[in-house]
């Protein structure tokens, strides 16, 4: 069986593939709270925007730092600002698997019959609508661009492309919005025609430089974000969506392959862009802007502005913070039982997951971890060079028995 065929939330498999993500740095206007890479005045870029990603794709493959992506994922920015020949060129350059997850991220003003039934027909499988509420004042209170009728139209979009497999992403938090709108937003999503198989729902944080920053009148309550995330997973919950990851719930079978894969260890390749990859245990990160990534591509030059290897400490510590926000959880070996005593975590067999409460302190229970400093697995005693603790963890996450994680410290 390949790794994903029929994955729940009770058979989490690592991937161990190989993700490819495409950063894509426009849109048509810019939402308050809003701090990603993108522009909303480099439209005329578009073209040469994507002549250089399929540069950087072809250089890439030629130098070794790829393998056939088992999942793809067009994010921004706004992907849905692509035309449909351009979203297939830079497939065609990439040569996904012929079953891999592929999906591109859309904004519902941007989203029409005509380029999904296209990009399905190019090969993409999943798409992820940013809805963030169906309320317009709790938009407006966001800051945010939405026109009426819009998601309505996206939603046929995506019913007569029969893209099956799609995410509705909510932002949480907003200024006016009260928890009766959030419940009756959620509500309205899991009625959508056809229905979302995965609703993310995150809370609204303060990015600096943004507009939102700057208004600390609009700046959300943490006690009224937690009462939002606890009404999230209670409403998703009671219509068979399960929770995978702290911001992600899917029904059973549909959750994010390229992001569990991220999350999970897996290695990926980003073009575009301030896009970021992980490679060999190497991280990297591409040049932030636009114009000076597109002419250092096109003129022959990387594209990379920067690159850290971590040690094996550092990155049994990264992969762990990651794994404890999924709910296939980490070894309970890392876990002290304070954490469990302080309602925090559970033990599950050899695991041991966030509870409700610990997901709302994930950062806290993470700092509370006992993570090794080098790591062994199995029998043998001897601690492995370089790969040893992420192979260990990996392995553990794998096998779902948890294999013996042990310390020389
Ligand atoms: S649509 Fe998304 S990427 Fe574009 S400005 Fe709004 S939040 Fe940022």
């Amino acid at each position: 069986m390949r790794a994903w065929e029929g994955l729940s939330p009770d058979t989490l498999e690592i991937a161990g593939g190989f993700g490819f993500y495409v950063h894509v740095p426009f849109c048509r206007t810019r939402c308050d709270y809003c701090a990603f890479a993108t522009w909303t005045d480099r439209e005329d870029l578009i073209d040469r925007y994507v002549d250089a990603l399929c540069l950087e794709i072809d250089r890439t493959r030629s130098d070794g730092r790829w393998r056939t992506p088992e999942t793809v994922f067009f994010g921004g920015g706004t992907p849905s600002l692509l035309s449909v020949d351009q979203v297939s060129r830079v497939l065609d350059h990439a040569e996904p698997a012929a079953t891999a997850e592929i999906t591109l991220e859309c904004n519902p003003e941007s989203t029409d019959v005509r380029l999904l039934s296209g990009i399905s027909r190019a090969g993409v499988n999943r798409i992820s609508l940013g809805v963030q509420s169906t309320k317009a004042h709790v938009l407006k209170g966001l800051g945010r661009t939405a026109h009426e009728g819009s998601v309505e139209r996206a939603l046929r979009a995506i019913g007569t492309a029969q893209i099956a497999n799609y995410n509705v992403d909510l932002l949480f938090g907003g200024a006016g919005e009260s928890p009766d709108d959030f419940v009756e937003s959620l509500i309205e999503v899991l009625g959508f025609d056809p229905q979302p198989a995965h609703v993310s729902a995150y809370a609204l944080t303060i990015e600096s430089g943004t507009p939102l920053a700057r208004a600390p009148e609009r700046h959300p309550d943490d006690d009224a974000l937690a009462v939002r995330y606890e009404l999230a997973d209670e409403v998703l919950g009671s219509h068979g969506y399960r929770w995978y990851e702290i911001s992600n719930w899917a029904k059973p079978g549909a959750e994010c392959r390229h992001n569990l894969s991220c999350w999970l260890g897996g290695e990926c390749r980003g073009v575009g862009c301030s896009a970021h990859s992980h490679w060999s245990g190497e991280r990297s990160a591409n040049i932030f802007l636009i114009d000076r990534y597109v002419e250092a591509v096109l003129s022959g030059a990387d594209a990379t502005a920067r690159r850290e290897r971590l040690d094996a400490s550092e990155r049994s510590e990264e992969l762990v913070s990651l794994v404890l926000r999924t709910r296939l959880g980490v070894p309970s070996s890392l876990v002290p039982e304070s954490l469990v005593d302080d309602g925090l975590m559970e033990y599950s067999g050899d695991r041991a997951t966030l509870t409700l409460r610990g997901r709302l302190l994930a950062n806290e229970v993470a700092n509370r971890l006992v993570i090794p400093p080098q790591v062994t697995t199995g029998s043998a005693r001897e601690p492995r060079p370089s790969r040893g603790g992420l192979e260990a963890v990996q392995a553990s996450l794998r096998s779902g028995t948890n294999q013996r994680i042990d310390t020389d410290a």
